[in-house]
């Protein structure tokens, strides 16, 4: 009888999607209303790519209005409470059920993020800022109350980050305009001052090497002081630079750079975000440059992990999100063992009193008995 060798079989596999990073409408819509479809088209529907099956599982938008000034009026377009109840309200009876609070350090209060936690339970599952659509440095003291807030609810942060801007392809003609305000850096500033709350990077400092390489050492150095949490989202790193080329060079490297790093494989502070439903996830053929992003970078781990490609795949695409949103299982962990030792501290405390008190328990037992 012949055998086929293990390493012939090709296994299928489910893989399941967290997209960290979503709004919930495009710029074009800046100011007008959302609907819900403008992101409920990459969701929940399986696809096909190499014999693996792809799904995207949940998202958590935010609210596009509440950051970013309206140069009109020079307020944010939506305040703090408009804004967040406006995602709520338009994702209403969708399968989209966690949200971020998009916060205002400049313009608004904590007790709005407050009032809006205790009106809308388990809704929120973390804070959203954006320092540069409201122009606040990412290390301004007035960010410190918000940050304190998210200690408080045990939830994490995520900040757009963009340490350079750049103009145009190719790479010799991009531009080194440092950006005054989300550099990561200053995120990495800040994050030092709250050093419980895990702080997500979006877009990993920013399309293009120079930028995602300065988030990258970010991370990496604060793993190795272990003086903060820091993590990244993946929108806007290697995008196709044109629609048919894509380019995941920056992507790959920045993998790699993690993997082997001097604080060990962090690997686990890189997670799936595409910013949908901006840009070209909102022209035409959306859905096909939504699934082509994940089927490339897929690929690209593939091609470049070997027996690693899976895990690391697994990783980024949904545990590392779900680690950091969810990990309500290690805070009732916690709770669990804590609950035990209290268990176990009151048998041990009960054994003792019953020895010491033997005759007298005795005594009382057969008083019960009696009446
Ligand atoms: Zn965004």
């Amino acid at each position: 009888m012949r055998i086929n060798p293990v390493n012939t079989i090709s296994f299928k596999r489910n893989i399941n999607i967290i997209d960290a990073h979503t709004h919930d409408k495009p710029l074009e819509k800046m100011g007008s209303n959302a609907s819900s479809f403008d992101v409920l088209k990459f969701m929940n529907k399986p696809f096909e790519s190499n014999g693996d099956t792809f799904t995207v599982k949940k998202m958590f938008p935010s609210s596009l209005d509440a950051c970013f000034y309206d140069e009109l009026t020079g307020k944010p377009y939506l305040d703090e409470s408009k804004g967040n109840e406006a995602v709520l309200k338009t994702f209403e009876n969708t399968d989209v059920k966690e949200f971020l609070a998009v916060c205002q350090p400049k313009d608004g209060s904590v007790e709005n993020i407050e009032k809006l936690f205790k009106n809308h339970p388990n809704k929120f599952i973390g804070l959203k800022f954006h320092p540069e659509g409201l122009k606040l440095e990412a290390d301004s003291a007035l960010y410190d109350p918000y940050l304190e807030f998210a200690k408080e609810h045990k939830i994490p942060c995520l900040f757009h980050s963009y340490n350079s801007k750049f103009y145009e392809h190719p790479k010799e003609h991009w531009t080194l305009d440092k950006s005054l305000y989300s550099r990561p850096e200053q995120i990495y500033t800040l994050a030092k001052r709250h050093p419980d709350v895990p702080f997500i990077m979006a877009h990993c400092g920013g399309t293009g090497d120079i930028n995602v390489e300065e988030a990258v050492n970010t991370i990496i150095t604060s793993a190795k002081k272990g003086d903060a949490k820091l993590y990244a989202d993946l929108s806007w790193v290697s995008i196709d630079v044109k629609e048919d080329e894509p380019f995941m060079g920056d992507l790959i490297n920045a993998i790699k750079k993690l993997k082997n790093s001097e604080a060990g494989d962090l690997t686990d502070r890189i997670m799936f975000g595409t910013d949908a439903p901006i840009d070209r996830f909102s022209k035409e053929n959306a859905v096909e440059s939504y699934r082509g992003y994940i089927k490339n970078i897929h690929k690209a781990i593939k091609e470049n992990f070997g027996t690693d490609a899976d895990d690391i795949a697994d990783k980024i695409f949904f545990k590392n999100a779900k680690k950091v949103y969810f990990n309500k299982s290690l805070k009732q962990s916690k709770t669990l063992v804590g609950l035990a030792f209290l268990g176990i501290g009151a048998l041990v405390g009960a054994g003792i009193y019953i020895v010491k008190n033997k005759d007298n328990i005795c005594k009382n037992l057969k008083e019960i008995k009696l009446f």
